[in-house]
């Protein structure tokens, strides 16, 4: 079956390396990227996404839920997976087997992890002010006993920032980080031999890459791309993906005629319609349906016309003559001077980049080029 029939992602090699590039150089030479390859890297493709993090000498990763970190493993990915989420205790032995690391996400969950009775490695997660998982960082006695079990080795130590993407909240933030540190100074006080440190994620290296740490849990801005269009940090990066498919069919309308599930779009006057082969079960919004979204064909924006099927979606390509079956549209992407941004959809959907990118389907193939 050839990779580009129906429905395709491609990854642009170069754009990735670019992206690592300018992410190592504005971090401190200590701090290694631990990308996040959750949800399918981010849509990109986990295994793909993770060898060619390898080869960039890559060897750490996150992912959000034990069945990620397996099927890493049995695609072959080596080094370091830390799982961020809840790991039910009948699933530990997996822990072992697959040599995954686990969040601690809370002081009840290190006693589960400690009473399983077999060395496990864990990173302790800290919460200091976003209130979702990690044990509360005043718990100071509670978080030295999580050093000290038997079964545990403790091999970071780690917090998540939640508004570090917000400049107004900057104080909040401040705070949070200070939190964090304090709590490093006293545990080295009472004797424990301190473990890698992370902190930020995208937005926290893009608005604070002075912070010593040894890992950056890198995930939306290795992919290139920011969450919103809103207050742009100035790195230079790079979208990583593109998604592309095929023109099936092309339709010529009389004034009157409708197209698609409910007829929603009626033509005014004669109208040519394109119908390409990929729809919501890709992960295409079908709130981009009936004129809110575009794809570009031969350069051109054309719109998205009727309503997004499962697999199918309808173009207007009156304006943009000589379409024929085959052509390829872009969905997102480039295409000669024009294009359509993942934040663009983000826009037009009322979300943000790491959901649209997040719910492209597994039916799309993926390519490296
Ligand atoms: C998903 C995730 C990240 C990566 O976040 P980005 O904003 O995409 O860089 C980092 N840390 C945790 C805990 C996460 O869940």
């Amino acid at each position: 079956m050839s990779e580009t029939g129906r429905a395709w992602i491609e990854l642009n090699r170069n754009h990735l390396r670019h992206n690592i590039t300018l992410l190592r150089n504005i971090l401190p030479a200590k701090c290694e990227l631990m990308p996040a390859v959750k949800a399918n890297a981010y849509g990109h493709g986990a295994t793909l996404i993770a060898k060619e993090l390898n080869q960039l000498g890559i060897h750490t990763f996150c992912v959000a839920c034990i069945s990620e970190g397996i099927q890493l493993r049995e695609n072959g990915i080596t080094g370091d997976i830390l799982i961020l989420g809840y790991t039910a205790p009948s699933d530990f032995p997996l822990l072992s087997t697959y040599h995954l690391m686990q969040t601690v996400v809370d002081f009840s969950y290190a006693k589960q992890l400690n009473a399983y009775g077999k060395p496990l490695k864990v990173h302790l997660k800290i919460d200091t002010g976003m209130h979702r998982l990690g044990e509360w960082y005043q718990h100071t006695d509670n978080i030295r006993h999580v050093f000290l079990y038997k079964n545990l080795t403790v091999t970071g130590m780690y917090t998540h920032l939640c508004v570090v993407d917000d400049p107004s909240k900057k104080e909040y933030t401040d705070q949070q980080i200070y939190h964090f540190y304090e709590l490093v100074r006293k545990l080295k006080h009472a004797g424990i031999a301190i473990p890698k440190l992370h902190i930020q994620s995208s937005y926290g290296v893009l608005q604070r890459p002075d912070l010593q740490c040894d890992y950056a849990r890198i995930g939306i801005a290795m992919y290139g791309v920011f969450s919103t269009a809103l207050a742009q940090p100035m790195l230079a990066l790079r979208p990583v993906l593109s998604v592309k498919a095929r023109v099936e069919t092309i339709k010529t309308l009389s004034a009157g005629e409708s197209t698609g599930y409910g007829l929603h779009f009626t033509a005014q006057r004669k109208t040519v319609i394109a119908v390409i082969a990929i729809g919501y079960a890709d992960g295409i919004p079908r709130s981009l349906s009936c004129n809110v979204g575009s794809v570009l064909l031969h350069g051109k924006k054309v719109p998205i016309v009727g309503r997004i099927c499962m697999d199918q979606l309808t173009v207007d390509i009156t304006a943009v003559p000589n379409i024929s079956a085959g052509d390829i549209a872009t969905i997102i992407g480039q295409d000669h001077n024009a294009e359509i941004s993942v934040c663009d959809i983000a826009g037009q959907t009322a979300s943000i980049s790491n959901e649209v990118l997040s719910r492209l389907g597994t039916r799309l193939t993926r390519l490296v080029v």
